[in-house]
């Protein structure tokens, strides 16, 4: 099956442009029921983690070390948890599958999303694939 190309991305020019390709480079993420979860300008696999519980970091504000991430949620707020951390507590907003519910991650503000500077997706909580096999989960099984 051929793939195909979207025609907004044909450009009479061949040379990228880096600020205005940025829109063909956003992932798109689903949770492990297949419900839509999240648009970002960056691939998740790239972006920081929490020492604490390995969430990965997403930046929704800019400030001096650096500019927000261009990112859509799509996810019902839950009610917050208390956390206890080393040193203290950690309130923690959650946000949830609109499907099936699951906990996808948290900010540490009520919402809407983006009103803290970050937000933190649960490691786990999302795929790229939407009830697909990735490709290379056979590589090796098949000497055909
Ligand atoms: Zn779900």
């Amino acid at each position: 099956m051929p793939k195909v190309v979207s025609r907004s991305a044909v450009s009479s020019s061949t040379d990228a442009q880096p600020t205005a390709s940025s829109a063909a480079a956003l992932r798109v993420y689903y949770c492990i029921c297949g419900e839509f979860i999240l648009v970002i300008d960056k691939s998740l696999a790239t972006l920081p983690r929490r020492k604490t519980d390995n969430a990965i970091i997403i930046r929704a504000q800019d400030s001096d070390a650096g500019k927000a991430r261009v990112f859509k949620l799509n996810a019902v707020s839950g009610d917050p948890v208390l956390l206890e951390r080393q040193g203290g507590h950690e309130r923690q907003y959650r946000f949830h599958c609109p499907r099936c519910s699951l906990a996808i991650g948290y900010q540490s503000s009520p919402p809407p999303v983006k009103s803290s500077p970050y937000f933190y997706i649960l490691t786990g909580a999302l795929t790229q694939m939407q009830g697909q096999v990735p490709q290379d989960a056979f590589d090796g099984a098949n000497d055909s």
